[in-house]
């Protein structure tokens, strides 16, 4: 092993207590240590802030961490004054004299790594400081804000090119968890790093269990799911507009959950103390829209839901990925229904947007629909879309309880035939009536019972009809005119169908069940499982002791130590300094200030 890489596990081990770097984290730290560039693609909790925090150490002067995500800087900040690093950040909510201590302090080279918002950093002053001080790197966290096609885009990004042209020597990372192929490569180009290399891991967050169901009343099915699976868990539901975050948390909260809501519409400081309240209490639901969430940095949420379709592939693997950044089981959840793509493809169509974004808006729903319908694995659908292949996962709906697929033909051209005889003027839900031969005062009005139609679907139910509809839609063989009364036209994929050259297939409609806790709806690897019942008693007695110590530090509790680190304690029992040494995520720093406590309630218990 070289000098360097024996250092860097050195601090690996002393000062943040893992005994091993993973995956590419070691190749990671030597490229910066060495002085080269770095662009790293790897996803959430795969341990991105290890790669720039060794280095930092390893390398002289302070290391720059340019983030967007001020609400976080002073978590970041004090989570490493619990492992004994010394960081602080400068940002927009300090007033002028603690950012002149904060300047000086770097100044004085009394820091190893410094936060800043990108518009700080690029103000004349912080530039100054920065050229009148040592720099170790500069972290770019969050590097897909860089992307004009992203949801995330900054335009301060763009400008942080300037960092390669006044500090050529220094070295730079730049980190994201979502990136295609494309987005990548706009990175690379725009923050200058063609030269450095590129880290891909892959995107695969296997305790992430993913689930797509049915809507049919979304509210009761995620409360049903909620009390199911997630009883006492942290998790966060996402829905599309403010007013039904307000309408969710409250319902959430009328039955018997602490939930709350955030949203870009709430005043600032209700919004700030909502995101604390979430990161430091245990069990709270966040209801939000996708205002709410980049690089949350809570490890222990367990499951994140999805009341409406979320716009793309790329959202949505965010959004759910910010379950399970700490490796333990957790679930992706989402109902879906006819409503979500008949909306969202007209948000697309209304939009004022130009026809080459609308186009690409298109097709990124597209394959959302795609991974909503698809009767494979969800997994396998996943990767693939950010190029990845892979084989079915065992850890997801469609691969635990396979749906079954039908040859859907004969059905969808009856719904196609009836959408073309009532003249592509009417609605799903009259097309409906008229196939399944329901003599509505409209249907009369318009005599539409008179049509050779009428009653051709009469043997399959409204709901079933309904699924069928959503498939016809999503597969484009219908479109949804918004400026005529939400009526069904046939679009020219739907020919072919009609004149029987093409087969279709669909996803049979099930009808939702109430999900049951039962021991197999533990996602697989769990855990807590592990744990005999008096290890259980330790590990909960440990919680009380980490919720009394984190009030005490005013920090979130995962700060203090990580539910994974509290569980192995509660399998190791140490009983002495030495044997909670060896237990991972416990570093000097945290042996120091909390060791005794720990051992002298282990000793109690046992
Ligand atoms: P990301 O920023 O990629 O989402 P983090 O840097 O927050 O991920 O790391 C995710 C979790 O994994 C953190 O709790 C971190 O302490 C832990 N972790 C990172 N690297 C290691 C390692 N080598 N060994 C053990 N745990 C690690
Ligand atoms: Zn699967």
């Amino acid at each position: 092993m070289s000098d360097l890489r024996e250092r860097a596990l050195d601090l690996l081990q002393t000062i943040f207590g893992y005994p091993a770097f993973r995956g590419q984290q070691a190749e990671i730290v030597d490229t910066l240590a060495n002085g080269g560039d770095a662009l790293v693609l790897m996803p959430t909790g795969g341990g991105k802030s290890l790669c720039y925090q060794i280095p930092a150490l390893l390398r002289d002067g302070v290391g720059v961490v340019v983030s967007p995500l001020i609400a976080l800087m002073q978590d970041q900040v004090d989570a490493l004054a619990e492992v004994g690093v010394r960081a602080a950040f400068l940002n927009s909510t300090q007033n002028w004299q603690q950012a002149s201590r904060i300047e000086q302090q770097v100044r004085d080279g009394e820091l190893d790594l410094l936060y800043v918002a990108p518009e700080r950093l690029l103000t004349p002053r912080c530039m100054e400081l920065l050229e009148s001080s040592k720099i170790a790197l500069f972290a770019i966290d969050e590097a897909h804000c860089v992307s004009q096609w992203g949801h995330d885009f900054r335009p301060e990004y763009i400008r942080l090119s300037i960092l390669h042209e006044r500090f050529p020597n220094v070295p730079r990372i730049a980190l994201t968890a979502t990136a295609d192929q494309q987005t990548r490569e706009e990175i690379a180009r725009r923050l200058q790093l063609e030269e450095g290399r590129q880290f891909v891991s892959s995107f695969d967050r296997p305790n992430i269990r993913y689930q797509i169901v049915e809507k049919g009343n979304g509210r009761k099915q995620l409360l049903d799911f909620i009390e199911a699976e997630h009883p006492e868990d942290a998790g966060v539901v996402y829905c599309l507009s403010r007013k039904k975050v307000e309408e969710v948390a409250e319902f959430l909260n009328q039955n018997g959950r602490s939930a709350l809501a955030y949203h870009a519409g709430m005043d600032l400081e209700t919004r700030t103390a909502n995101q604390a309240r979430f990161l430091r209490e245990e069990g709270i639901v966040m209801v939000a829209t996708i205002a709410f969430g980049m690089g949350i940095d809570k490890p222990d949420v367990r499951f994140v839901a999805h009341l409406d379709l979320p716009k793309s592939i790329e959202g949505y693997y965010q959004e759910t990925g910010r379950a399970g950044r700490d490796g333990a089981p957790a679930n992706a959840w989402m109902a879906y229904g006819l409503q979500d793509v008949v909306q969202q493809r007209r948000m697309i169509d209304e939009s004022e947007a130009d026809e080459t974004y609308k186009r690409i808006q298109g097709q990124k729903l597209d394959a959302m629909l795609g991974l909503c319908e698809t009767i494979g694995c969800r997994r396998v659908r996943l990767l693939s879309y950010f190029g990845q292949e892979s084989g079915p996962c065992g850890n997801c709906d469609t691969c635990l309880h396979p749906p079954v697929s039908y040859d859907a033909t004969v059905p969808v051209q009856k719904l196609l035939s009836a959408v073309y005889r009532v003249d592509q003027r009417f609605g799903a839900g009259h097309v409906m009536d008229v196939l399944r031969g329901i003599d509505s005062d409209k249907v009369k009005q318009w005599k539409h019972d008179q049509l050779s139609v009428f009653g051709v679907g009469s043997e399959t139910g409204e709901a079933e009809w309904r699924a069928i509809l959503r498939q016809v839609i999503a597969l484009g063989l219908l479109t949804v005119d918004h400026d005529s009364y939400n009526a069904l036209k046939l679009t020219a994929e739907a020919k072919p169908v009609l004149r029987g050259e093409r087969q279709i297939q669909l996803r049979r409609y099930e009808k939702p069940v109430k999900q049951k806790r039962s021991a197999s709806a533990k996602p697989r690897g769990y855990v807590e499982a592990d744990l005999s019942r008096s290890e259980q008693e330790i590990f909960e007695k440990l919680r009380w002791w980490r919720v009394e110590t984190a009030r005490a530090h005013n920090v979130p509790a995962y700060v203090i130590f990580h539910d994974a680190t509290m569980r192995e304690i509660a399998k190791a029992k140490p009983l002495s300094l030495d044997d909670l040494r060896g237990v991972s995520g416990v570093g000097e720093k945290k042996l120091q200030t909390y060791g005794e406590e720990i051992v002298a309630l282990i000793a109690e218990l046992v």
